[in-house]
C-alpha cells in the first residue's frame, strides 16, 4: 500500500516565517491537449487548514519531471489543486469542506473515463482511448472543475441534495467557471489567451475549450456526445429554455436537460459577461486587466451563490444576484456587462434585468425560515436552511406502494428574477414540486439512481451499467433520495 502523503495546513507551520520553497516543477497550465507545452511552476503552496487535503499517492521528489511520467502527472495535479484552492480560499472566510475535515484526493483511482466529487474525495481515473492513455487527474481543467464542485458545496451545501435541474446544472457550470478562473490565475495563460483572441475574450480559445483531453478520449468512442474540440466550450451560443421544455438526452450540439448539457447556458452567459467586463476595462486589455476582471468575477459569483435563493429558476436567481453583488461591492462597475450578457442568453428577461435593485426582495421562504430559526442578518444567506421535503409516490419508480422523500427548491417569491421566453416576456417558471418530480424522473429514466435493495426488481428500470449519481436510502424509517456524487465521465453503457 502506498504511504499517505498529506498536504498540511498552515496550522502546523512554525511560528517563524517558513522559507519559501524555491524548487520548481513542470506542469500543464490547462490541459495536456490544449496545444501548449508544460511550463515551469513554483513548488505548490501548502493549503490552509480549513481546506486540508489527503493525497492518496506517494509523492515523487519535488522536481521538474518529464511529461508522460507518473511523477510529472502527480505534480501537475497537485499544482492545479493548490492553485485552485489559493483562488477560492479567500472567499470561504475560513469555512471548511461540506462533509469532511480532510478531502481525500485520488489522482488515479483506476481504469475509467471519469472524474467525480463525492463529498469524501475528488477522484480521477485513467483509460485507453484511440490507442492513447488519458489521465483525468493530469488535466488542470478537470482537476479544478472537480474542485469547483467541492468549493460550491462548501459555500452552499443545500444544493447537494436538492432535486432541481437548474441547481444540478449550476454545480456543473460553477465547476467549469472554476476551471476558467483557475487558468486565468496564470500570467502565461492570460497573455496566451489575449494573443489568441486578439483581446476579445469571448472567442473560442484554449481558455474556453475545457478538458480537451477527456473530450478527445470520449470522442473516440462517442463523437456525438462532446464538443468537436473539447469536453465543453464556454464560447457557445445557447439561449435559455425551461428544462421542462428540453429532452433528457441528445447530441452535444443540442441543448438538453442533462445537467452538463444544460450547464452550458449559464457558463456561456457568464463567459460572455467576463468578455464584456474585459472590454469595458480597457480598449486594449492586457493580462493585468484580465486578472482584475477574473478576480472581480470570482468575487461576484461567490457573493451571488451565497445570497441566491434556491428556487427552480436558479440560473436567473444567481444572474440577478451577480448584478446586485456588483452594485454593492463594486459600485456597479460591471453592471452593464452583466446585464447585457444575461439578457442576450435569456438568463434574465428584459423586465428582470431592468428591475429595481434586488435588496427589496428579502422575503424568500428560506429567509423567512432562517429568521424563524433565529438566524439573522448577514448570516441568513450563509446558513444551511433546510429546503422543503416532499413525498413522491414510488410506484412509477419501481418502489411499489412506498413513497419516497425528496428535497425540493423553495418557492420563488413574487419579485423573483425571471428568465426570458423565446418570443417576448418571461419564461414560465415551474413550481418546486413539479421541478423536483421532473428531475427525479430524469434521473430514473437515465439510470442515475441506485435503488439498492429497495426496488421491486421485476418492475424497476435499474440500468446496471450506467453511473449512479443518486441513491435511495432509508432515513428515520422512510425512503429518501439523496445524491451520491457529481460525476463527469462517460457512461460505459
Ligand atoms: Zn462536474
Amino acid at each position: 500500500m502506498s504511504p499517505v502523503v498529506r498536504l498540511r495546513g498552515a496550522r502546523r507551520a512554525p511560528a517563524a516565517a517558513p522559507k519559501p520553497d524555491t524548487r520548481e516543477i513542470l506542469a500543464w497550465e490547462d490541459d495536456p491537449m490544449s496545444g501548449a507545452e508544460p511550463v515551469k511552476r513554483p513548488a505548490p503552496a501548502p493549503v490552509p487548514a480549513n481546506l486540508a487535503l489527503t493525497i492518496l499517492a506517494k509523492a515523487p521528489p519535488l522536481a521538474s519531471h518529464r511529461p508522460g511520467t507518473e511523477a510529472f502527472r502527480y505534480w501537475t495535479g497537485i499544482e492545479a489543486l493548490s492553485r485552485g484552492i489559493a483562488l477560492w480560499a479567500p472567499h470561504l472566510a475560513g469555512r471548511g469542506w461540506a462533509a469532511t475535515k480532510r478531502l481525500r484526493v485520488h489522482l488515479d483511482r483506476g481504469q475509467d473515463l471519469n472524474a467525480y466529487y463525492d463529498r469524501a474525495s475528488l477522484s480521477f481515473f485513467h483509460d485507453v482511448a484511440g490507442g492513447r492513455t488519458i489521465y483525468s487527474g493530469e488535466s488542470p481543467d478537470v482537476v479544478t472543475h472537480e474542485l469547483g464542485h467541492a468549493i460550491l458545496d462548501a459555500l452552499r451545501p443545500e444544493l447537494w441534495d436538492v432535486m432541481s435541474t437548474e441547481a444540478a446544472a449550476f454545480h456543473e457550470s460553477f465547476g467549469d467557471l472554476s476551471a476558467l478562473l483557475c487558468g486565468l490565475e496564470l500570467p502565461s495563460l492570460r497573455s496566451a489567451v489575449l494573443r489568441e483572441t486578439e483581446g476579445h475574450l469571448f472567442r473560442s480559445s484554449r481558455l474556453s475549450r475545457l478538458a480537451e483531453s477527456l473530450g478527445w478520449a470520449i470522442r473516440q468512442r462517442r463523437p456525438d456526445l462532446v464538443a468537436p474540440d473539447a469536453l465543453r466550450n464556454a464560447a457557445n451560443a445557447f439561449f435559455y429554455r425551461p428544462p421542462s421544455a428540453l429532452p433528457p438526452s441528445g447530441p452535444d450540439a443540442q441543448l438538453t436537460s442533462e445537467p452538463h448539457s444544460f450547464s452550458r447556458v449559464f457558463t456561456g452567459g457568464a463567459f460572455e459577461a467576463m468578455g464584456l467586463m474585459l472590454a469595458g476595462a480597457a480598449r486594449r486589455p492586457g493580462e493585468k486587466h484580465l486578472l482584475a476582471v477574473a478576480r472581480d468575477f470570482a468575487a461576484l459569483l461567490v457573493r451571488a451563490v451565497q445570497h441566491a435563493a434556491i428556487v427552480p429558476t436558479y440560473f436567473s436567481e444567481v444572474a440577478a444576484q451577480m448584478i446586485e453583488a456588483d452594485r454593492l461591492l463594486l459600485r456597479g462597475r460591471h453592471g452593464a456587462a452583466l446585464r447585457t450578457a444575461f439578457v442576450r442568453r435569456g438568463l434574465l428577461s428584459l423586465e428582470s434585468a431592468t428591475a429595481r435593485p434586488r435588496t427589496v426582495r428579502r422575503r424568500t421562504p428560506q429567509r423567512a425560515a432562517a429568521r424563524e430559526a433565529g438566524i439573522r442578518g448577514h448570516e441568513i444567506a450563509a446558513a444551511t436552511v433546510p429546503l422543503p421535503l416532499i413525498r413522491l409516490a414510488g410506484a412509477s419508480l419501481g418502489l411499489g406502494r412506498r413513497v419516497i422523500g425528496v428535497r425540493t427548491a423553495g418557492s420563488a417569491p413574487g419579485l423573483a428574477a425571471r428568465a426570458a421566453a423565446l418570443s417576448t416576456g418571461d419564461a414560465r417558471s415551474a413550481r418546486p414540486d413539479d421541478a423536483a418530480h421532473a428531475f427525479v424522473e430524469y434521473l430514473v429514466r437515465r439510470g442515475r439512481v441506485d435503488f439498492g435493495s429497495h426496488a421491486e426488481s421485476a418492475r424497476a428500470a435499474v440500468h446496471p451499467r450506467t453511473r449512479k449519481t443518486h441513491r435511495v436510502t432509508q432515513q428515520a424509517g422512510r425512503l429518501t433520495l439523496v445524491r451520491r456524487c457529481f460525476d463527469c465521465g462517460l457512461d460505459p453503457a
